[in-house]
């Protein structure tokens, strides 16, 4: 493939790109500069093709996806054959965003500097002296570059700037539609995408489901009040935060039900951590203050299912919720896997 434009066509293609990348909410590095240049610029029509229905899909271009798109169809079929190469290329991108940035004062136009590296990402590239040559080339160019400075440079700078601010605006008011005011952990929603994203994508990884219910819920609002269950709602939330540390991902599903999505762990891990959980929710203590009566009797039940090969995300959570009804029928307080 060949970026051969010149200078005010690539600073175009760039000022087409920004907005969208602002609208998709695509983190501004060099790697999506390189992929929305190439959209905007409408070279690549299977990419194009590809891009437009993964929007449709997610409402923006997730960082797996954009980057299996940016190794399919930009760096060319040769290099695309190397793993190790694509590897070191996608590195090089990542190394020219701290050029890009270093330079921001001084860069006459990041257009050009992406040109450059566009070109030389789509040469095919057989060996380690060849990859070492095209790096030390494209730092010689980010330096080069760097000693002038244009009324171009300011707009990208300014640009960056306000994707920083629509960025957070656009986090903020995210925020609350994925999180659960309540315990503060992120709601059924954001759980839902995610495994969603894995069920769709072709990563083989391991994923793991643990369904929570608490025990008796019902009879516990009634006999202590609502505020009280809520109590207990925020103490369990607070365990799940402090128990499933990344890639572990503790949400409230709804109600006095809780779910971890699990990613490279094995049911049998999942089953490690959901007895864990199990021990210090039962350990639980909370005091009511009018009468100073302490509770002891909060428990909850587990059901386990590992994503199997091909499986909707449907069925894994309709695995897991079997196990967990197997768990109540055993007499809950206790963790089941799915078969
Ligand atoms: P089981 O062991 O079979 O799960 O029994 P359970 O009583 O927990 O189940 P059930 O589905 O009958 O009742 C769930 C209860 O959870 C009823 C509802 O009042 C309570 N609950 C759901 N959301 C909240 C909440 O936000 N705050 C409080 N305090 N209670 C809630
Ligand atoms: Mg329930
Ligand atoms: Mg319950």
């Amino acid at each position: 493939m060949k970026f051969a434009e010149n200078s005010n066509q690539s600073a175009e293609y760039l000022r087409q790109a920004i907005p969208l990348m602002v609208k998709y909410n695509i983190p501004p590095n060099p790697l999506n500069y390189a992929l929305w240049y190439t959209y905007v610029s409408n070279k690549l029509p299977s990419l194009n093709t590809q891009m437009d229905q993964t929007l449709e899909t997610y409402g923006t271009c997730p960082t797996l996806l954009g980057e299996q798109m940016f190794r399919e169809h930009v760096i060319s079929d040769e290099v695309a054959e190397s793993e190790q190469a694509q590897n070191q290329l996608i590195a090089l991108t990542q190394n020219l965003q701290e050029h890009a940035h270093t330079a921001a004062e001084h860069t006459s136009s990041f257009g050009v500097v992406l040109e450059d590296s566009l070109a030389e990402l789509s040469e095919p590239v057989n060996n380690g002296a060849e990859l070492e040559s095209i790096i030390t080339r494209l730092a010689e160019n980010t330096a080069s570059i760097s000693q002038t400075t244009n009324e171009f440079q300011e707009k990208i700078a300014a640009a960056q700037a306000e994707i920083a601010s629509l960025k957070e605006e656009l986090q903020r008011t995210r925020q609350d539609a994925r999180v659960d005011a309540l315990t503060g952990l992120f709601n059924r929603r954001v759980f839902d995408a995610e495994l969603e994203q894995i069920a769709g994508s072709k990563s083989d990884k391991v994923t793991t489901l643990v369904m929570i219910d608490i025990d008796h819920f019902k009879q516990f609002n009634d006999n202590y009040g609502h505020l009280m269950g809520d109590k207990v709602l925020q103490y369990f939330g607070k365990v799940l935060k402090e128990t499933c540390k990344e890639p572990a991902l503790p949400v409230r599903y709804g109600g006095e039900e809780f779910a971890v999505l699990m990613i490279g762990q094995s049911a049998k891990e999942a089953a490690e951590l959901a007895e864990g959980l199990r021990s210090k929710i039962q350990a639980i203590r909370i005091k009511q203050k009018k009468s100073g009566k302490v509770i002891s009797s909060i428990t909850a039940s587990f059901g386990i299912s590992q994503r199997t090969e091909n499986e909707s995300a449907e069925q894994t959570i309709e695995r897991a919720d079997k196990a967990l009804y197997r768990a109540k029928e055993n007499g809950r307080n206790r963790v089941e896997i799915a078969d």
